[in-house]
């Protein structure tokens, strides 16, 4: 289709936008289907320029970046392609007593125009994975990426461009401060997807409550792991140090800080640090698997973690290079930063427990963590901390891959977020289910109708 290029302000386009919401186009299944195939070939056009500008932005290699961002969004638009007719159908529900013989259902419908807002660690996959849903459910799109990753902003601009119209998919860069309240201040989207800090959620929140907008807030936090004394401590090595190092530890749901059991600590640590260095070679620096902070101002803001508690492995930093090595850290204090913000970066601070209790403490000093992991191989311990901590999503012996199955809902709760989405998941986000009856005209019994006195006792046969 292309895009024109056109001098008119964002709001006229925004309202334009609306216009052609109401001419329905989008809610046809074949228009849907016709969309998420042409996303899915723009992005696959321009995969290699992907892989370039995924690495000038945050040093990300080929295979993390298929992984994580490219592979993660075609396999979302797949799923999508695979069961969109189930989704779309009306589904059958069952009528209550009272109101037999009507019939009931559930239609799903589209919201309208909707706003999706990303972060900068996960440039593609977080502006991308929730588009697919919304165009799935049959929406008008406003995609507002980061700032903070413009190589990869630049390519997701061309690759919306090259097949949608701007009534339909409108790509809005600039400052989130500045574009975002610009955009929500005058003009009442549909729904608002925001995922980033849970500072800047606060905002989103306030504006979206202006105007009663409903909103999906996929936020932070500090995501505990928790190794237990009868872990296997091999495979709980490897498992934390992939997914905590991974994209230098830029990711929501990255292990935040570790709560190994004393009776295992010094082995653990062993373990864990000679399998940091097998994964990332003893010069890090030099290596193309591990990724670049995103900028001098996070760079700064790790770096003063660096002085919090003790270094026991890494520690070392280039600011030319915005590079800092994997590390270990330990005898933490509770009051230190590192253990009220979320890190966000390769710093991963040890704490030892001896009681889940103890533990517990600790966790509910930051409440509503996105994720929880678990490293044990006792039931009793694993339903123990599933069923005792509030968290967003999580894993037994395992750490973040929990994202990666579209089949499960992801989302926070509380400070971490509200909302959740993937798969099917993301489908119903972005749809209204309106709830209808049906109810036939030949059978109309006076027993509903006014007068109702004397039927007290049928009502309680009836309704109860
Ligand atoms: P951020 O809050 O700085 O920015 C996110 C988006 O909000 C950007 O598009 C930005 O332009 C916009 N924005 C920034 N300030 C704004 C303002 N004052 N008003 C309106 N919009 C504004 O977040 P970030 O630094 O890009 O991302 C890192 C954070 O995101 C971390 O806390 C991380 O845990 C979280 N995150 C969560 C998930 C999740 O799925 N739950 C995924 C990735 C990142």
């Amino acid at each position: 289709m292309g895009q024109p290029v056109s001098d008119i302000s964002v709001i006229d386009e925004l309202h334009l936008m609306k216009n052609y919401y109401q001419t329905n186009v989008t809610k046809n299944y074949a228009f849907r289907k016709e969309q998420l195939n042409q996303l899915k070939s723009s992005i696959l056009n321009h995969e290699e320029e992907l892989y370039e500008c995924l690495y000038a932005d945050l040093k990300k290699n080929k295979e993390e970046s298929w992984v994580t961002e490219i592979g993660f969004v075609v396999a979302e638009i797949n799923a999508g392609l695979k069961n969109l007719y189930k989704w779309m159908k009306p589904k059958k529900t069952s009528t209550n007593l009272i109101n037999l013989p009507s019939k009931s259902f559930v239609l799903p419908e589209p919201l309208g125009v909707v706003l999706i807002i990303g972060p900068w660690n996960y440039p593609l996959q977080l502006l991308f994975t929730p588009l697919v849903g919304a165009i799935a459910a049959g929406n008008c799109v406003v995609l507002k990426p980061s700032e903070f990753a413009p190589a990869t902003s630049s390519v997701m601009k061309k690759i919306i461009a090259e097949v949608f119209s701007k009534e339909y998919i409108l790509y809005v860069e600039g400052e989130g401060a500045d574009v975002i309240p610009r955009m929500m201040n005058n003009f009442i989207f549909d729904h608002v997807f925001y995922t980033g800090s849970t500072a800047t959620g606060k905002i989103i929140y306030k504006m979206a409550a202006e105007n009663l907008v409903p909103v999906t807030l996929e936020l932070g936090g500090k995501s505990p792991c928790i190794v237990e004394s009868d872990a296997n401590i091999s495979v709980a090595a490897k498992r934390i140090a992939m997914t905590k190092f991974s994209n230098a530890g830029q990711m929501c749901v990255a292990p935040d800080y570790l709560l190994v059991h004393s009776k295992i600590k010094e082995r653990f640590i062993e373990t864990l640090t000679s399998t940091i260095e097998k994964f990332f070679t003893k010069d890090v620096l030099n290596n193309n698997e591990y990724a670049k902070i995103i900028n001098e101002k996070q760079f700064g803001r790790l770096l003063k973690y660096l002085g919090q508690g003790k270094i026991i492995y890494g520690g070392k930093y280039n600011k030319e290079k915005l590079f800092i090595e994997p590390t270990v850290i330990e005898n933490v204090s509770m009051n230190d930063d590192i253990m009220h913000e979320e890190i966000f970066g390769p710093i991963l601070p040890v704490i030892s427990f001896n009681s889940d209790e103890e533990a517990k403490k600790v966790i509910e000093q930051n409440p509503n963590p996105l994720a929880l992991y678990v490293y044990t191989s006792s039931k009793q311990k694993e339903k123990y901390w599933l069923t005792n901590i509030a968290f967003g999503g999580g894993c037994i012996n395992n750490s973040s891959w929990h994202l990666t199955n579209h089949y499960l809902p992801f989302g926070g709760r509380g400070f971490s977020g509200s909302g959740k989405y993937h798969g099917k998941y993301s489908f119903e986000t972005f749809s209204h289910f309106k709830a209808i009856m049906k109810t036939p005209t030949w059978f109309d019994p006076a027993l509903r109708y006014p007068p109702l006195k004397g039927k007290l006792k049928i009502f309680k046969q009836i309704i109860r």
